[in-house]
């Protein structure tokens, strides 16, 4: 009798979850999920508002509702122990759908009861234990919630560089978009240049292209999240393809977030970004309350396998990981997708 390992082969979403990935657009508090959330909230005794069944507590018809839920998650994280647990259940999350790599938000300004320096440790001893049981590697994006205006990004900006550590790799700006543009943050961002952090900036998500032309002109950023209003202006999509902007962009939010709500329409945003050979990368924003994955993310656009490996590639290529280190994952990744394509299902 001969006993031979075979190999199982793989359906669609099985290939698409092993697919390794790099996870860019994610914010810690809203990878928060309804059982953590009424978790943390019972322990620091907060009222949730009156619902049914507590997941009804996550539906949200526009931006708006869904940050008065987000600030009630950032409300029940309030001691170290709850920012060590909400970072490594994120990121054993990520690693469950194929993410080797993360580079997720957090918003400093909306966590009461514990001051920046003890929140960062939390989320760095988080980020070292999921290290040690996941193999995933990750980095830190301190958000400014554009809300709070200039002179307190300033100060954000401060904290920020006065606790500077490797896990830090730069800075974003989030939190309602359309009646706040970005150019009141030109200092803060070439601030934050000039002491070496990268840059990204949430635009074009509800606000205008010109949000968008300004995250770019102004702040200087090099990559972009969301952005999909992009499509609404011709010569930025032009310019953006030849400068290889880079756009990290979440197909389950805009559902409820923009005003494109159909994602099999050639008219949603993602695809018309994607049709224009924009450099696009795929990733969840804010998994727990929106109840979704990084796979989920890759699947719900029903893209060809071979255009799911090259999303999963450019997730690479536009990580902020050094050259060396790209490369070898580059090779790693390039060979491991070439065994799952051997395996996938006809
Ligand atoms: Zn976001």
């Amino acid at each position: 009798m001969e006993f031979s390992k075979s190999v199982q082969p793989l359906d669609k979403l099985s290939f698409i979850r092993a697919l390794p990935k790099a996870e860019l657009h994610l914010h810690l508090e809203g990878s928060v999920g309804i059982e953590t959330l009424v978790e943390l909230a019972a322990k620091h005794s907060l009222e949730l508002p009156l619902h049914d069944k507590p997941e009804d507590l996550l539906r949200f018809a526009d931006l708006g509702e869904f940050l008065q839920v987000y600030d009630l998650v950032c409300r029940s994280m309030q001691d170290v122990d709850d920012f060590i647990q909400v970072t490594y259940e994120m990121l054993q999350r990520c690693a469950d759908h194929g993410a080797r790599y993360v580079e997720f938000f957090f918003s400093p300004h909306a966590h009461t009861g514990i001051d920046y320096p003890l929140m960062l440790q939390a989320i760095r001893d988080g980020m070292q234990a999921a290290h040690a049981d996941f193999d995933i590697t990750s980095r830190v994006i301190p958000a400014h919630s554009r809300e709070l205006g200039a002179p307190a990004g300033m100060a954000f900006l401060e904290q920020v560089l006065a606790n500077r550590c490797d896990e830090v790799i730069g800075i974003g700006l989030d939190y309602q978009e359309r009646p706040y543009p970005p150019d009141p943050f030109q200092e803060m961002y070439r601030l934050a240049r000039k002491a070496g952090l990268q840059t990204t900036a949430h635009a074009g998500e509800d606000g205008p292209a010109a949000y968008v032309r300004s995250a770019l002109d102004t702040l200087g950023c090099p990559r972009i999240d969301h952005g999909y209003h992009i499509v609404d202006d011709p010569r930025l999509i032009a310019d953006c393809r030849a400068r290889g902007i880079w756009f990290t962009c979440c197909p389950t939010t805009t559902l409820y977030t923009t005003q494109w709500r159909d994602l099999s329409s050639a008219a949603h945003p993602i695809r018309q970004m994607l049709a224009a050979g924009l450099n696009v990368t795929l990733n969840t924003d804010d998994p727990g309350l929106f109840r979704t994955n990084l796979s989920q993310e890759y699947a719900v656009l029903d893209l060809p396998p071979e255009q799911l490996a090259r999303l999963a590639l450019n997730s690479l290529e536009a990580a902020w990981l050094d050259e060396a280190l790209k490369k070898h994952w580059r090779d790693e990744w390039q060979q491991e997708i070439s065994r799952l394509f051997s395996r996938l299902a006809a």
